[in-house]
């Protein structure tokens, strides 16, 4: 069976591929050479904020409760991907601390192994309530986790995320930098008047946490579609701005990193840059995702979903289906995301949905 993608707003045109070879245990190659090798599962859709880039502050559809994805589901899905060379996890959402079996989500996907040996398990998350859960997510076996910080002003962060939650995520943050778990990475959304000038200030928050700041170049992928080129901050400026305080050395090597990265006054200290729009890195992506609700996507900005719900809850659904269904998101996928491109069109889903 050649899994049947679902197009969830008018799908860019697209070559016919033919159907894609391989089984369990083989590794998830797509048509123009990439090795698939890390599965982004979002948990649930709900979050304890309303960032104004990823969610509407009403009104917004949640996924019925009967779609989401239960651990059993989860767990099947990522024991596949494992076999099949994926061999980092990141969980996310929404978000994934709002999931109640989430210590159990951990220890069952941290339990498998893959062809080169035990998978990692990542998280992203916002934080809020991070302290009390981490202990439990450490001993199922987390490995490494990015926290999300836009600004250090409390009244920035409440304009930011409608909420008034800046100390419950900077203690999250304080909870992370005193565990063991290393890298830690703060992600922060750089946007034109509203944080700006606050890049340097959260370059050295995150020195003093032990923790890397990842620069975010804003994305087209707010449930509003409000999204404005001319408020995003690229690349080039946050580089510009960071230049004033420290020297700044590219490292070498990225891979299928998203961020680029560069050293701080030589290092070993660094900062990242991921700049999805105004320097795409679409060439060496090794990411797939899974939605809450049981949807594969090969790539954030696609409108096309491969709906595994029906494979995972038909009648007897055998593990070559889900692998399947895997290669033929793989083999669906574009050689870019087109985001410069004036036929470019927004996902349907907000990033609250797909998983970011
Ligand atoms: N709730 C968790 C959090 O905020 O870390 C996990 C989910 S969130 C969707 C994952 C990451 O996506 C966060 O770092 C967030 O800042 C980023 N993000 C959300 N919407 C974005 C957008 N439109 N452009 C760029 N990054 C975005
Ligand atoms: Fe929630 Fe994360 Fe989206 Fe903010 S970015 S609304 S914290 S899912």
């Amino acid at each position: 069976m050649v899994a049947i993608p679902v197009t969830i707003s008018p799908a860019p045109s697209r070559p016919a591929h033919p159907a894609p070879d391989g089984g369990i245990g083989d590794p998830l190659i797509d048509t123009h050479g990439r090795v698939h090798r890390d599965l982004r599962i979002s948990l649930t859709d709900r979050c304890s904020l309303r960032c104004t880039y990823c969610m509407p502050e009403q009104g917004n559809e949640w996924l019925a409760r009967t779609s989401i994805l239960t651990l059993d589901e989860i767990e099947r899905v990522a024991r596949i991907a494992a076999a099949d060379g994926v061999s980092t996890f990141r969980l996310t959402g929404g978000e994934p601390l709002l999931r109640r079996d989430l210590p159990e989500v951990v220890e069952r996907l941290a339990a498998l192994r893959g062809p080169d040996g035990p998978v990692q398990i990542a998280m992203t998350t916002n934080g809020i309530g991070l302290r009390a859960a981490l202990p439990a997510l450490i001993e199922a076996g987390l490995s490494r986790l990015n926290i999300s910080l836009d600004t250090l002003r409390r009244e920035r962060f409440h304009d930011l995320t409608r909420r008034d939650r800046l100390d419950d995520v900077l203690d999250g943050i304080d909870a992370a930098a005193a565990s063991g778990l290393r890298p830690l990475k703060i992600n922060a959304v750089a946007m034109r008047g509203v944080n700006d000038d606050e890049m340097v200030d959260l370059v050295a928050f995150a020195l003093a946490h032990d923790a890397q700041l990842r620069f975010i170049e804003q994305m087209p992928l707010d449930a509003g579609h409000t999204w404005d080129r001319q408020r995003m901050v690229t690349r080039d400026e946050i580089l510009a701005a960071l230049a004033q305080r420290w020297h700044l050395t590219p490292v070498p090597g990225r891979g299928g990193a998203p961020a680029e990265r560069f050293l701080l006054d030589g290092g070993p200290a660094s900062v990242g840059v991921i700049a999805s729009v105004t320097a795409p890195f679409c060439g060496a992506c090794d990411r797939l995702r899974l939605t809450a609700d049981g949807q594969l996507r090969n790539c954030l900005f696609s409108t096309t979903e491969y709906d595994l719900l029906p494979v995972l809850r038909g009648p007897a659904p055998g593990d070559d289906a889900i692998d399947r269904m895997l290669r033929s998101c793989v083999h669906g996928k574009l050689p870019g995301h087109a985001i410069n491109d004036p036929s470019f069109l927004q996902p349907a889903r907000g990033m609250n949905a797909i998983g970011g």
